[in-house]
């Protein structure tokens, strides 16, 4: 069987309709590095960037966003470190463990300036929005994944209900362009 993700192999279960978050904890076993959510996340998606944080073994990451002002780190805050700060997105990793615990743009002019990216199977809860569709499916290559293995890789996607795109999906590269068009002045702001 093909293992794409161990939160997404198995397939997934509906958002609760009244989830409130939860705890995301890094993978130390002693003074774990937490980061409280409070609210349910939105576009969460299988990504196949080399960038997205992935647990060992799995071929794709699994990444949501969340509004910036309901991330809060609560414990281990000292063991944080950015691992690329020239990147649009700065991903806060646990320098022990390098699991990545949240994902923040600085870049007021970025269409998803104002989103955290976050890895909800790092929570104990459920009740987290499931995936929707898988991002940046070709780049599982730039990865190491032979491409004679995409069309299995594209036929399990679709089985699981994930339409496989190689940037985002459609909704979000449109939310993309419209934010880009009204900078531009193409579209009125
Ligand atoms: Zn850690
Ligand atoms: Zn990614």
């Amino acid at each position: 069987m093909l293992k794409l993700h161990p939160s997404i192999d198995n397939g997934f279960p509906p958002a609760s309709p009244d989830f409130q978050g939860g705890t995301l904890k890094c993978k130390c076993t002693t003074n774990p590095v937490t980061v409280r959510i409070d609210a349910q996340t939105a576009h969460n998606h299988a990504c196949g960037c080399t960038k997205c944080w992935k647990p060992n073994g799995a071929i794709f990451a699994q990444i949501a966003v969340v509004s910036r002002d309901k991330v809060n780190v609560t414990s281990g805050s000292e063991k944080l470190q950015i691992i690329d700060p020239s990147a649009t997105i700065q991903r806060y990793a646990c320098k022990d463990c390098g699991t990545h615990m949240y994902g923040r743009i600085e870049n007021t002019k970025h269409p998803f300036y104002g989103l955290d990216f976050v890895h909800t199977e790092l929570s104990d809860e459920t009740g987290w929005s499931p995936p929707q569709f898988a991002a940046f499916v070709s780049s599982v290559i730039e990865s190491g994944v032979s491409p004679d293995r995409m069309p299995d890789i594209r036929a399990r996607l679709t089985e699981l209900g994930l339409p496989p795109y190689d940037c985002l999906s459609p909704a979000l590269m449109d939310a993309i362009a419209t934010h880009i068009a009204k900078q531009s002045g193409a579209l009125p702001a």
